[in-house]
């Protein structure tokens, strides 16, 4: 068995909240706990003691469990960004992350990126001894998060910075968004073939209630609309040339389809 395993917890309409086991030192962290009760749950069914909770931001959707978990665990960290800290919109926040910073967990280092656009204090977490990424709602399925706080410049910086990872990096993105979004892909980029497979694909995931998540970057890469806004069929249905005004186009598009 691998020291490292990643659970997935399908909570709300579409949320999906993950839970990592570290089967070494039975401990386990959560990212981005909706609800504190199925994180509970699966914790005690699976045997192992919670340490800590990792946020990407402070939507509702995303800490709506951190003030239950940390009664029950009052030892348990909660690891959100700095910018977050500063707007104190994060529940029991005890630790302030920065672009850049590492710490460890399963024996693996965890990278922490800064990628505000959804909103401005949002932060992604990589382990890229693991090729894991938890996006929170910075990159979905073919898509990416609403700008809710920041500009179209600070999310394609963001999602630049996202794109640079490897192509095997599995995406845990917090929304189960991604058939959706390939209708709407298939609109701006009516005759990628990558898409109109993956489009397929997806249907018959779903079809059968399986998540469409972890991406895989690679095929982000080659289907996501709001990743190629460098490439000639974007830049041909927007009307624009410079990646921030393809993307702005393109997230645009997606706000009024
Ligand atoms: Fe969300």
């Amino acid at each position: 068995m691998e020291r490292l395993a990643v659970h997935l917890i399908p909570v709300l309409r579409d949320n999906y909240i993950f839970l990592l086991v570290d089967h070494q030192e039975r401990k386990a962290v959560v990212v981005d706990p909706a609800q504190a009760q199925p994180v509970l749950e699966q914790v005690e069914s699976l045997g192992v003691e919670l340490t800590a909770i990792w946020n990407t931001h402070h939507c509702w959707d995303h800490v709506g469990g951190n003030q239950a978990l940390k009664e029950r665990y009052p030892q348990l960290k909660i690891y959100a960004s700095q910018a977050d800290g500063e707007r104190k919109r994060i529940p029991g926040q005890t630790e302030y992350l920065k672009h850049g910073d590492t710490f460890s967990f399963a024996g693996e280092e965890v990278q922490v990126f800064f990628v505000p656009g959804h909103t401005l204090g949002h932060i992604a977490y990589w382990l890229p001894q693991s090729s894991h990424l938890f996006a929170g709602d910075t990159l979905f399925g073919a898509g990416c998060g609403r700008l809710h706080e920041g500009t179209p410049a600070q999310m394609q910086a963001s999602l630049n910075q996202l794109r640079s990872l490897p192509d095997e990096t599995l995406v845990w993105c917090a929304h189960e968004y991604t058939l959706s979004n390939l209708r709407f892909a298939l609109t701006v980029d009516p005759n990628n073939p990558d898409l109109k497979e993956r489009l397929k694909e997806v249907e018959v995931l779903r079809a059968q209630g399986k998540p469409s998540v972890p991406l895989r970057l690679g095929e982000e890469k080659r289907t996501n609309p709001f990743l190629r806004y460098d490439q000639p069929a974007l830049q041909k249905t927007t009307g624009a040339f410079d990646p921030v005004n393809v993307f702005a186009k393109v997230r645009s598009l997606k706000d009024r389809w």
